[in-house]
């Protein structure tokens, strides 16, 4: 079937100047024609891509762990009882569509574990399609480290005896082969690919996974050609533990096991040194930025405007983590922006970088496609957004609408978005599911089922402290 879509400014992409009255016409998903057209009081855009993400249940604010250090705050996910993971994932997919993401990575570090999970993967692929966004299933990879990134006898003999046996029972499971780990991926990848769905290695981290794990993995990936995304040095008790055990480098490591180069992302990398950077660069892998995430959970900033400079190809994520949790990519550009763009006149990060940060570079992470822009040939995944509202105040009526997008567009300005030529939000609703009936159903649920983590939930006060002392302790003070 074809579409057209009207334009009263067209941003094509990186690099690519703004149009104004264009009509794009979409058939088979793909945008086939670009020609002059009649405008209609809108912006059309490439739609953005958030390229590291959880499929999170909750906002922080929710169970009360604002204002908390991430390897203080790790422990808090598990306040959140297991729920039926369509009905989690829908909500999830859904609020991201709703804030302009037409590809999603979901990092699924929190299993619901209600089922086995090549079921659980199969209903969070289901909910993907029937909220029509892209969406790559990173298949969670983890077998060491549970609690912290040293050996945790003293912390635990630092509990009281029953916040040490709820710890126990809680976080030092016995972890699954880690042959066999890698092997479920490929299971269900063989289960649930195609249709917008794809599935990657999903290592936690290296300080979370043995390097028995971290070399399956690197060996699957280049036999298979299957992407890998991971978290790496996201704080400085990471830094610190990977110059600990890797006296030749982390990054070097990972790159002496195949697991850097152009099918791998890498979320955070706030504390990466410039040899690191400038590796990464010449391998070709992604670096996947989480602004608003880094600044919640007190991790630091990341330098995006030196990995720029180096070379690397940079992408956005909002990690669960956005920063009003309202899930708008549109304001996380624009932070990412203002915290990054420039000191003075010296320039770090450009507007055509910005645009190739949040939308092209997200869904080559995300898809594995290397495509830019809006063009006939490339996919029709656009963001349209009211261009009515955001110019109403204008005086002069020559301000580029990229700026304008810039210093005002947020997730409100949203009319809508559209997947491979599918409308998935329109006027703002998400088309696919009943977000507001879902969103209830899972509140509604969680509230039921909170008792269920009461045991944890006493055990946290004092675990916090236990892990404020190890993380402040000798092993962190060189
Ligand atoms: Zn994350």
């Amino acid at each position: 079937m074809t579409t057209t879509v009207a334009a009263s400014w067209l941003l094509p992409g990186a690099d690519r100047a703004a149009a104004a009255n264009q009509s794009i016409t979409v058939d088979g998903g793909k945008i086939t024609r670009i020609t002059a057209g009649d405008g209609d009081g809108t912006l059309v855009m490439p739609a953005l891509a958030n390229a590291h993400d959880h499929a999170r249940i909750a906002r922080l604010s929710q169970t009360g762990s604002y204002d908390v250090p991430l390897e203080a705050w790790l422990p808090y996910l598990t306040l959140l009882p297991a729920v039926d993971p369509y009905l989690s994932s829908a909500v999830s997919f859904a609020r991201s569509a709703r804030g302009g993401v037409g590809a999603v990575m979901a990092h699924y570090t929190r299993v619901q574990g209600l089922t086995d999970f090549p079921t659980e993967a199969k209903a969070v692929a289901q909910a993907a399609r029937d909220v029509g966004i892209r969406m790559a299933l990173a298949v969670h990879c983890r077998d060491l480290n549970p609690l912290v990134y040293d050996p945790h006898e003293k912390l635990l003999a630092d509990l009281s005896p029953a916040a040490c046996e709820c710890v126990t029972r809680r976080f030092l499971r016995k972890p699954v082969a880690a042959k066999d780990q890698v092997a479920m991926v490929e299971t269900v990848a063989r289960e649930i690919e195609g249709d917008g769905v794809t599935v990657q290695y999903g290592p936690a981290g290296v300080q979370w996974c043995t390097d028995e794990m971290l070399r399956l993995i690197g060996e699957a990936s280049a036999a298979s050609n299957r992407r890998v995304h991971m978290h790496l040095l996201e704080t400085q008790y990471q830094r610190n533990w990977a110059d600990r055990t890797f006296p030749q480098g982390i990054v070097r490591y990972l790159d002496g096991i195949g697991l850097v180069n152009e099918r791998v992302s890498f979320a955070h990398c706030i504390y990466l040194r410039p040899d690191e950077m400038e590796l990464i660069a010449e391998r070709g892998a992604t670096i996947v930025v989480n602004t608003s995430s880094n600044f919640i959970v007190s991790s630091g900033l990341a330098p995006l405007g030196e990995f720029i400079k180096r070379g690397c190809r940079v992408a956005m994520g909002l990690d669960g983590l956005a920063f009003d949790e309202d899930e708008d990519a549109l304001r996380e550009m624009r932070l990412v922006y203002n915290v990054h763009k420039a000191s003075g006149f010296d320039i770090r990060v450009s507007g055509d970088e910005l645009m190739r940060f949040a939308t092209a570079h997200g869904r080559f992470a995300v898809t594995g496609f290397a495509e830019e822009g809006l063009a006939p040939g490339a996919a029709a995944d656009l963001l349209t957004l009211d261009w009515t509202a955001l110019s109403a105040e204008l005086i002069e009526p020559d301000v580029p609408p990229f700026d304008l997008l810039l210093a005002k567009g947020v997730k409100r300005h949203i009319k809508d978005l559209t997947v491979a030529g599918r409308i998935v939000v329109r006027g703002g609703q998400v088309t696919g599911i009943d977000l507001p009936a879902l969103e209830g159903e899972l509140l509604a649920t969680l509230r039921a089922k909170y008792p269920t983590t009461a045991d944890i939930r006493a055990a946290m006060p004092e675990l916090k402290s236990a892990l404020r002392r190890h993380y402040t302790g000798p092993l962190y003070c060189a």
